[in-house]
């Protein structure tokens, strides 16, 4: 397993890791167990979750599974995100009071002594980013979390949140985690080139495989048990399969013909191409079932594959792509 700096930071990161979003909700505990298990001995030491996901079951099946393993606490990485806490007013968005409990929360759940990387999941218009830097500064120097971030914040604010760091001798944020795969490039290949040249941010992306669509499985149709066929995700399917679908399955075959080309298969393809982005500290991978995993994490070592020319391929195969609309 390749490592890499978490952006100027020193914590060092596998380019893989693995997340909890959906995941839980498609698999049981002991997929999940699995799944956790065979990433960490493929040398995975990022585990990713929110407070947001499951209400916050996946973060305690995930410290529960933690707890078992009982790997060394010095050995792992864990997030956890806040935004989305619950319903009342005081229990979502990034007030220094949301922070502070949803942390809290966070740790109770977890089962863990402090959070490696905090990240804000959203940016909140109405709380003053000052509050929300001042705040993370302050459980930083609690030691109950180690770096915090951002997630899917404009690059205006992250600079707004640099400069009232550095105005106040604050901790700014130190990685962002944006979406990134072949179909939603713009922001972290353009909007946040800036970011990784004046603050080092490191990056730890999210949905590589475009919630399943970069795996070519709904090139004819939404098979039974997939993502987009799952009750409570409609707005998820809707999201990505407004697309011009006819244009999006052409370049899904010349992309599967490239990666038999390759030796490698479709997923494997998608997942080296994120890591080909040396401004990408971790990709996280998601999984339904332990096969999944066991496949896209090869992507460590067949990345090697995609050499200059195969990325121009890439490239032209997908010029003018339709994007999926950006909802998230
Ligand atoms: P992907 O886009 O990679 O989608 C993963 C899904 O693709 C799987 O659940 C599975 O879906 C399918 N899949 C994966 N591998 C294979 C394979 N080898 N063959 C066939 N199908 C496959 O990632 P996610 O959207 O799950 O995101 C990854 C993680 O990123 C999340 O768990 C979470 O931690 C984080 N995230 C963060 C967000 C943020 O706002 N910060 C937002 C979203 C995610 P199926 O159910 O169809 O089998």
């Amino acid at each position: 397993m390749e490592y890499r700096k978490l952006g100027r930071s020193g914590l060092m990161v596998s380019s893989l890791s693995y997340g909890s979003w959906i995941t839980l909700d498609s698999q049981s505990a002991t997929t999940q167990k699995l799944c956790m298990h065979s990433a960490y001995d493929a040398g995975v030491n990022f585990f990713d979750n929110a407070e947001a996901y499951s209400n916050g079951e996946s973060e305690v099946v995930m410290g529960q599974i933690l707890k078992e393993a009982n790997w060394s606490r010095d050995s792992f990485i864990v997030s956890s995100k806040v935004f989305w806490g619950g319903d009342k007013p005081t229990q979502k968005g990034l007030s220094r009071k949301h922070l502070v409990d949803a942390c809290h929360a966070a740790l109770k759940r977890l089962q863990l002594d402090y959070i490696d990387m905090f990240f804000c999941h959203r940016p909140d218009a109405q709380t003053p980013v000052e509050e929300t830097v001042r705040t993370m500064n302050d459980l930083i120097q609690q030691g109950k979390i180690l770096y915090w971030g951002t997630s899917e914040w404009p690059a205006d604010l992250i600079t707004q949140a640099h400069a009232a760091a550095r105005e106040n001798r604050l901790i700014g944020p130190t990685m962002e985690q944006p979406q990134y795969n072949m179909l939603n490039r713009e922001k972290v290949e353009k909007e946040y080139l800036r970011l990784f040249r004046d603050f080092g941010m490191g990056t730890t992306v999210w949905s590589p495989l475009a919630s399943g669509i970069l795996t070519g499985k709904y090139m004819n149709g939404i098979p039974e048990g997939s993502r987009f066929s799952k009750p409570g995700l409609e707005w998820l399917k809707e999201i990505y399969l407004a697309n011009d679908s006819e244009s999006l399955n052409k370049r899904l075959k010349k992309l599967h013909t490239l990666s038999a080309d390759l030796g490698m298969t479709l997923p494997q393809l998608g997942i080296s191409w994120c890591l080909k982005n040396k401004n990408v500290s971790s990709v996280i991978l998601g999984a339904s079932r332990l096969e999944q995993l066991t496949e896209t994490l090869k992507a460590d070592t067949l990345s090697v594959k995609l050499t200059s020319e195969v990325m121009n391929a890439i490239d032209q195969i997908l010029e003018n792509v339709p994007s999926p609309e950006r909802v998230f």
